[in-house]
């Protein structure tokens, strides 16, 4: 058997089968949200269909199934990320509230004239947090650009890396280009200059295989909803040593260890950062998510779509009039692009109408626009499911597209 075979997987994921316009649905927007495979679906359900309990309180039998669960998915995704312990392993919401929590929490440290470091090629919620943050504390933000292929410019992240630098928050890969940065060296060079290195790994974790602990990284952040998983449930990872000396970020239940009007204490990590009735049914089917990536081998998954980018690549640049934005030598899973004289909204209605799902605007990336001088881009993201025969399926939609506007 061959190490991957698209077909069959295909057929664990019921929405593949849909049609859209009597067309066959080719799902090319992936890096806006994934599928979801049939063991996900039936975790999710099979949870609230026998064992739905609130977790941590209840002494019944329900309830402790639902903690056990909920539990050990937080095992899976330690083991996933290679992190060093469980408790490293906090719930969120997605990667928007980890970065939200880090800057609210270990932001508190930052006083004026201290520096946090970005790059121009980040998703808005790796901006605005720290825009906020910088707002609160007096910090200033610091952007390290991007050259015209989508990739850092050389030197300049360490020209920008400096003694007053305390934080860097920075993308494993890039939502709007695709282009994969190299972190491992970034943090090294980070840490080497006092500062603690958040990484976005909301586009990185369904396609690269991540160890925390090798990347030496002192924050993670990824959605469950771009890795085959539910929406509403991401994960924060952070190095104990630093989440246990960062105070709590939202209060209520769970985090707490006593409560009287005169005082309270904090709960053990993770549940200090972890108040209130958490997305229970969504953390066990991120467990599941990551199990299902895992049967398949993500190195094969990997390798699936890099050559599903080269494929895409390769028929793009002999179309006349398509520019490609972001070339980078190392990238993966996104072909995004423009069509000379087509606005990139009216590409993707035409997709649309052939069936093919696509993103057409700003990727939430303003900057990645700006730099490149587009409003914005039609972006085709690939996942695992996807085949060769559906990038040929987009690129006859395209020629369509060239029809209605000569
Ligand atoms: N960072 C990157 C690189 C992303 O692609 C996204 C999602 N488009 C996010 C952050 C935000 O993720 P979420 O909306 O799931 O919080």
């Amino acid at each position: 058997a061959p190490p991957f075979d698209v077909e069959r997987v295909r057929r664990d994921f019921p929405i593949l089968g849909r049609r859209v316009y009597d067309k066959p649905l080719v799902y090319l927007d992936n890096a806006a949200t994934s599928q979801k495979p049939r063991s996900v679906i039936d975790c999710e359900s099979h949870y609230y269909e026998e064992y739905n309990a609130n977790i941590h309180r209840g002494l019944h039998r329900l309830s402790q199934e639902a903690t056990d669960a909920y539990e050990a998915a937080r095992d899976y995704i330690q083991r996933f990320l290679n992190a060093a312990r469980r408790e490293e392993i906090v719930f969120v919401r997605g990667t928007t509230e980890a970065i939200n929590l880090v800057a609210a929490s270990y932001g508190q440290r930052l006083q004026p004239g201290d520096e946090i470091l970005i790059t121009a090629m980040e998703h808005h919620s790796n901006i605005v947090p720290w825009q906020l943050l910088c707002e609160r504390s007096g910090a200033a933000l610091r952007v390290v650009p991007i050259d015209d292929r989508g990739e850092l410019m050389p030197d300049a992240f360490e020209h920008r890396l400096g003694r007053r630098t305390r934080l860097v928050a920075i993308t494993h890969l890039s939502n709007a280009l695709g282009t994969i940065n190299p972190v491992k060296r970034l943090i090294a060079q980070a840490h080497a200059s006092g500062a603690v290195v958040l990484v976005d790994g909301a586009q990185a974790v369904p396609h690269l295989k991540v160890d925390v602990q090798d990347l030496d990284c002192d924050f993670y952040a990824f959605s469950g909803h771009k890795i085959y998983g539910p929406t509403g449930i991401g994960v924060l990872y952070g190095k104990a040593a630093l989440l246990n000396a960062m105070p709590p970020w939202q209060g209520g239940g769970d985090m707490i260890k006593q409560v009287t009007f005169a005082r309270t204490t904090y709960n053990d990590l993770p549940y200090k950062f972890e108040a209130g009735t958490p997305n229970i049914a969504g953390g066990i089917a991120l467990g599941a998510a990551m199990a299902y990536l895992d049967a398949l081998g993500l190195e094969h998954v990997a390798a699936h779509e890099h050559d599903l980018l080269a494929y895409a690549t390769g028929l793009a640049t002999a179309i006349p009039g398509l520019r490609l934005i972001g070339t980078a030598a190392d990238k993966t899973g996104i072909l995004s692009f423009v069509l000379d004289g087509v606005h990139a909204h009216d590409v993707g209605t035409i997709l649309d109408l052939e069936g093919v799902a696509v993103r057409s605007g700003h990727h939430c990336a303003m900057p990645v626009m700006v730099h490149f001088g587009v409003p914005a881009t039609v972006r085709a993201s690939f996942a695992l499911y996807n085949t060769r025969h559906e990038v040929d399926a987009l690129f006859a939609a395209l020629a369509k597209v060239r029809e209605v506007f000569t």
